[in-house]
């Protein structure tokens, strides 16, 4: 039976990739964004788009009367842990604010399962080489900071209110939907995969290296990156975990892969040259972010389908080539160098 859902953020990366899965299996949609950094074109044309920011309450109450809703799944949030270190207020304000507001609109209205798109960032310094669920919580930027405060009020409103809810702690998302209508656009763009394939389509004079110093073997930072595909699986099967109580899992393949090894794999699967320059180091980057997601494959299968760095860079390497302004001319100018 299929079933309607409301997804906040869902023009932007993940949230759309979610969205096109729940078509995908039959489901009715609906999107709210504010179109801040999300992307009109990655909106499906099978979802029902409504222009919302989440501080309009009043707007919010009208969507979430007109249900019932099966979920609700809430991407919507500002996500650069740098830009957190430079305007935490606005981090913790926006975020927290429209994470509550949303909370509190769902009891309201009756909404009892809810889904977040949380982050690695919680965790702080890794004191394992992997982190599971039991890892201490200890936020180094307002970035994780606000999504660990939204983490807990959703367990104040699963404890006084009965709402069931997952909340998925992502790795770095990467990689682009496999059919190939969405992909990952950011403006500017900040995250290494897009910016080692636009300087591979020489779209950039060179890949910066954040430096090559940490306690790595090849002295690049290594982070789990896992395919923006596997992780709306992984929604839809936390989902079906909500029956039996709230749930939080982590999300990653489990392996890491070096600054090095990506400009590597890019150059693999792109048959193309990516200059590269090391630098120093950038301010809040752990050396080693690697997900144990044992705890999700256990109890859902969670199956990941692209979990060899080369697949999820060819589905990367794929859309951004066919896609050199993004979704359309206003949303992206090709990068400028760094
Ligand atoms: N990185 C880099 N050069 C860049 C962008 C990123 O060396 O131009 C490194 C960054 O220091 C980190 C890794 O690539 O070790 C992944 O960074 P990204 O911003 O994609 O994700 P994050 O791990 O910060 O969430």
């Amino acid at each position: 039976m299929s079933g309607r859902y409301l997804v906040t953020g869902g023009a932007g990366f993940v949230g759309s990739h979610l969205v096109a899965a729940l078509l995908d299996r039959g489901d009715k949609c609906v999107v709210l964004d504010n179109y801040s950094t999300g992307h009109r074109g990655g909106v499906l044309p099978d979802a029902h788009a409504i222009e919302l920011d989440l501080v309009d309450v009043a707007a919010l109450d009208r969507v979430l009367a007109d249900g019932p809703w099966d979920a609700v799944f809430h991407f919507a949030a500002l996500s650069l842990v740098g830009e957190s270190m430079r305007e935490p207020m606005r981090y913790l304000g926006d975020n927290y604010g429209n994470g509550v507001r949303l909370v509190d609109a769902c009891v309201r209205h009756g909404v009892n399962r809810f889904v977040l798109s949380s982050t690695a960032a919680l965790f702080g310094r890794p004191t394992t080489p992997r982190l599971d669920e039991e890892s201490p919580i200890e936020p180094v930027s307002p970035y994780g900071e606000s999504k660990w405060l939204i983490e807990r009020a959703l367990a104040w409103a699963d404890r006084i209110h009965g709402l069931r809810y997952a909340t998925l702690r992502y790795f770095n998302a990467a990689g682009s939907d496999p059919a190939g209508r969405l992909g990952e656009a950011h403006n500017p763009e900040t995250h290494l995969i897009p910016l080692v394939i636009d300087t591979a389509l020489a779209r950039r004079p060179e890949l910066v290296v954040f430096g090559n110093d940490y306690d790595t073997p090849d002295g690049t930072c290594i982070r789990d990156y896992v395919h923006v595909a596997d992780l709306a699986d992984a929604h839809l099967l936390a989902l079906t975990q909500l029956d039996r109580g709230s749930v939080a899992y982590n999300l990653g393949n489990g392996g890491g892969a070096s600054v090095m090894e990506v400009i590597r794999s890019v150059e693999r699967v792109s048959g193309l040259q990516v200059p590269y320059r090391i630098t120093g180091r950038r301010a809040g980057d752990p050396a080693i972010l690697v997900a144990d997601p044992g705890r999700i494959v256990r109890e859902t299968g969670w199956s990941p389908r692209f979990a060899a760095l080369d697949d999820i860079v060819r589905t990367a390497f794929a859309w951004r080539s066919a896609h050199p302004f993004g979704y359309d001319n206003s949303d992206t100018k090709p990068a400028s160098p760094a």
